[in-house]
């Protein structure tokens, strides 16, 4: 086993960022090892040397495929889950240059809604579902919205701020029935809820190792078998000849790993995760007045709360956290920075005293329940605070910022 400095951090680091990225599992960083030291052949050598690491990477791509319950042969290995998103999307499109229109949804994470001035500037026309206040999607209008032009829907499976899940098995039958492939942003699920693509039609699925305790800078994009999609990353043999680029050896054998992990564990873990997230939501809805969950509280991933809490500052709420240690997060962590309410919150028709004051917290295998006992403790007191000093003491006070 091993301890370094980041587990000693972790014993004063209260962690419920887990949607911005999750801690490497010791037992991960453990198999990466030797593949900075002893083993760091090519795999696409010749020798032995190289042969064994190839032997490796293939066993890596088989514990993945098993987590998915999909073949070895259709998973592509990619740098992160915004390669395997764009891969998707643009492999997809030059693939089937005479359909030119795809739907996705408002809620996307940047990785789908940044591609859509690329599309416009092909003449792909887009359609963006909207959702409702809970942050779900209308199948009639999804339905609605699929023409003969129609070459790709792209939902995500979980929305990164509120973890609402979208009803991907409906939506995959449907774009199945009507001849248009299926690609879900599955970066959020993977590892958290059980997806079998045995049984789920759908054609492209990406994900990314860094959410389900593998490092940064590995992905994954599913590719069901017969679908045609022209490669992103364009050079080697490497990955079927979909993706060039000599394969990062250490950190794919990490993702086997965590997916190892996720599959074993995947049921205890997320009941425990479950138990823990529902104690602090609860915690805080009963403690601190004028609060409120955003987003579905059924149709959701077990480790996620987006709790709205009006009249105060986000980004005040999250630096009087930091300074107790405690880490989360206001809108996505990619949103966070610019400053602009979360698109995700707007698209739902949240009002802004709460949008502005949205916290998100996301827990792992790795917190406990002292921790959120101590947040529950720490964290009434600091949005007293924040509010004493609020110019915003009622909804009436803030109507003329209205919402989207
Ligand atoms: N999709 C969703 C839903 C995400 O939450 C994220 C990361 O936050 C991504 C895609 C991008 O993944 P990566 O950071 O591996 O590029």
């Amino acid at each position: 086993m091993i301890h370094w400095k980041w587990w000693n951090m972790k014993d004063k680091t209260i962690y419920l960022d887990n949607n911005a990225t999750t801690a490497v599992a010791p037992e991960v960083v453990e198999a990466m090892l030797p593949f900075f030291t002893d083993s760091y052949g090519n795999p696409s050598s010749m020798h032995n040397f190289g042969g064994r690491v190839h032997r490796e990477l293939e066993k890596a791509r088989e514990k993945v495929a098993q987590l998915l319950s999909c073949e070895p042969y259709e998973i592509i290995f990619t740098s992160c889950g915004t390669e395997s998103a764009n891969f998707a999307l643009r492999g997809i499109m030059e693939a089937y240059p005479e359909k030119r229109h795809i739907i996705t949804t408002k809620v996307e994470h940047p990785c789908i809604k940044n591609q859509i001035p690329w599309f416009d500037e092909r003449g792909v026309r887009v359609t963006e579902l909207r959702v409702d206040r809970k942050g779900r999607l209308d199948l009639d209008e999804l339905s609605a919205a699929i023409t003969k032009n129609t070459l790709l829907i792209s939902c995500m499976y979980a929305n990164n701020e509120t973890g609402v899940i979208f009803p991907v098995d409906r939506i995959a039958s449907m774009a199945r029935e009507r001849g248009v492939y299926f690609h879900t942003d599955a970066v959020q699920a993977v590892g958290k809820i059980k997806i079998s693509l045995k049984d789920l039609p759908v054609d492209l699925l990406s994900f990314s190792g860094h959410k389900l305790h593998a490092p940064k800078g590995v992905g994954v994009l599913y590719v069901r078998r017969g679908t045609k999609i022209r490669p992103f990353i364009i050079g080697g043999h490497q990955e079927r000849n979909l993706r060039g680029g000599t394969e990062n050896v250490p950190y794919i054998i990490g993702l086997g790993k965590a997916c190892e992990l996720a599959a074993e564990h995947l049921f205890d873990e997320n009941n425990q995760v479950k138990k823990l997230r529902d104690k602090l939501e609860k915690g805080i809805l009963a403690s601190i007045p004028n609060t409120e969950v955003n987003g579905h509280t059924e149709d959701r991933l077990p480790n996620t709360t987006n709790i709205g809490i009006h009249f105060v500052e986000g980004e005040a709420l999250l630096l009087a956290l930091s300074k107790e240690n405690i880490c989360a997060s206001t809108g996505s962590a990619c949103a966070s920075g610019s400053l602009q309410p979360s698109h995700v919150l707007r698209a739902m028709g949240i009002p802004f005293t709460s949008i502005h004051g949205s916290l998100r917290l996301s827990l792992s295998r790795y917190n406990t329940e002292s921790e959120i006992d101590q947040v529950l403790e720490i964290l009434p007191g600091i949005v007293d605070k924040l509010r004493a000093i609020s110019p915003f003491k009622n909804l009436e006070d803030v109507t003329h910022f209205g919402t989207e």
